[in-house]
């Protein structure tokens, strides 16, 4: 976490019972972002913010919303402040943080998320909460059965609205937008601040202060980054080695596709390693669980798909590995974030195959490192560490077995969409407009792409376009290249 060493949480003008309990949350300086957006958020401005998880966003906002809340008071099922988050799992995550910063205030909040009961949510907007935190399609629903009334809404922050545009929220986000008075606040935040951004911004700002923290300044500098190369067929195999030769102790690894998650964490556990998966297609109570697992130490390496890219902030997580290179620069910034946090050193270990050399290049075009790709000796010993295995790694075949020869066209869907659960209730169909990711190219660009000049709007351009074109083959997850030493002997390998 950077701060800025010279300014205080005091200068900001936050209130005493506010300091104190930043304090007890052990934070002793403010981050950058928190530092620019604090003082205009107090005198009632709207904000443009282009931050994302782990610059300490969360606070920059939250903060300054508790003093202003604490002069009144709200009744039943009119909430006086709204933040929207496109995923469950950062829903939950900013409200355990208005927990942490209004211990010495009587500010309370609901959360409304999808998957979850809607009985247990109807009871808390009858408890008249101040500060409501939902996502978009819940909200709406509970709007729909009459359950909150928006009209108390003075402050709305609107956070992630680049994950929200990815997603396809846009329009939840709009009509929740017209439900709620004209004259109010709103506080608006994003990784990135393209075109696309700035025209919502537009629509719902006015005349709004922008502070923005630099993504590349944004990946902790405490994170050690290395990219090896290395086949598609052999990737599982490579992971399985840096685990046990690097001495692995916690670690996200992040896979593209959700069907990859499940068939490597199976795969992990064969090896004898502790690991679990976790996707946007599991049922909201799993993903949980499965998250608890992880924080309390019961499982020590989950692999995810990008759900657990955003807003999870898991402490001592000591290694990183993107299985897949992620598509989209800013994933690669927000997955390595979830190491090296709060000052502490983390290593991020990304696989890297011949077809993800533009993928690598417009990662270091905005992180702003060279991030050489290394071959595998440079980072693995040969490895013997073979006979310790499981005994399905000694099945491992010499040659590559039909299933491993080619690269088949896979049809999937992609990973990154974090609320696919089967929870029943309406709002989970709305919440379920994948983002169309871009399809991996055939073959490696034969030219660099152009230099950005602009925050993702590459990215964005490719993503839109992909929206509007047929899904095409060509995605190369894992799948069916799963080396057999890594299935199920009795086939129960899971959902692929
Ligand atoms: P966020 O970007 O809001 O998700 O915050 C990322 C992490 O930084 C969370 O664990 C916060 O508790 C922590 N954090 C926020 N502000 C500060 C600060 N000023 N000093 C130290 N840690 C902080």
């Amino acid at each position: 976490m950077t701060t800025e060493q010279s300014a205080t949480f005091a200068d900001l003008g936050l209130s005493d019972e506010l300091l104190e309990s930043v304090l007890e949350a052990g934070y002793e300086h403010p981050t950058p972002i928190q530092e620019k957006s604090i003082p205009h958020v107090l005198m009632g401005r709207d904000v443009l913010g282009g931050a994302q998880t782990g610059t300490g966003k969360t606070a920059s906002y939250a903060l300054p919303m508790i003093d202003i809340l604490a002069s009144g008071s709200s009744k039943a099922r009119m909430p006086r402040a709204l933040v929207l988050a496109p995923t469950r799992e950062l829903a939950q995550q900013i409200a355990g943080n208005f927990t942490t910063y209004s211990k010495r205030h009587s500010i309370t909040h609901a959360v409304l998320i999808g998957g979850e009961s809607m009985g247990d949510q109807e009871r808390a907007l009858e408890a008249s909460p101040d500060v409501l935190i939902a996502t978009p399609g819940r909200l709406l629903d509970m709007f729909g059965r009459g359950r909150v009334i928006m009209s108390g809404v003075k402050t709305l922050v609107i956070d992630e609205a680049d994950r929200m545009l990815d997603m396809g929220f846009i329009p939840d986000v709009e009509k929740i937008v017209g439900l709620l008075p004209r004259i109010r606040q709103t506080l608006f935040f994003s990784a990135t601040l393209g075109p696309e951004i700035r025209s919502l911004a537009d629509r719902f700002l006015i005349n709004p202060k922008e502070v923005k923290v630099s993504p590349s300044a944004t990946v902790a500098l405490t994170v050690a980054h290395t990219m090896i190369s290395v086949t598609q067929r052999d990737k599982p195999r490579l992971l399985r080695d840096l685990i046990k030769q690097k001495n692995v102790q916690t670690a996200i690894i992040f896979c593209n596709r959700k069907r990859d998650v499940a068939t490597l964490s199976e795969a992990l556990q064969r090896f004898g390693l502790n690991a679990g998966g976790l996707h946007g297609d599991m049922a909201q109570y799993k993903r949980s669980e499965m998250l608890e697992s992880f924080k309390s130490g019961k499982v020590t390496l989950l692999v995810s798909s990008d759900v657990a890219g955003r807003g999870l902030d898991i402490e001592n997580v000591s290694h990183v590995f993107n299985f897949d290179v992620p598509m989209h620069a800013e994933d690669y910034v927000h997955r390595v974030g979830r190491t090296g946090r709060a000052g502490r050193t983390g290593t991020a270990i990304t696989l890297v195959t011949k077809d993800d050399a533009r993928y690598v290049d417009s990662i270091r075009r905005l992180t702003g490192q060279p991030l050489p790709v290394e071959p595998p000796e440079a980072v693995t010993k040969p490895a013997p560490a073979l006979k310790k295995m499981a005994p399905e790694a000694a099945t491992e075949p010499e040659v590559p077995t039909e299933a491993t020869k080619v690269a088949p066209a896979v049809e999937d869907k992609p990973a990154a969409e974090p609320q696919r659960d089967a929870a029943p209730d309406t709002s989970e169909k709305r919440e379920r407009k994948p983002r169309s990711r871009p399809r991996r190219a055939e073959k490696p660009p034969a030219e660099k792409p152009a230099q950005r000049t602009e925050g993702n709007k590459d990215d964005r351009q490719r993503a839109a376009k992909s929206r509007s074109e047929p899904k095409r083959d060509g995605v190369v997850g894992m799948g069916e290249h799963m080396p057999d030493f890594m299935r199920d002997p009795g086939g129960s390998s899971g959902d692929r």
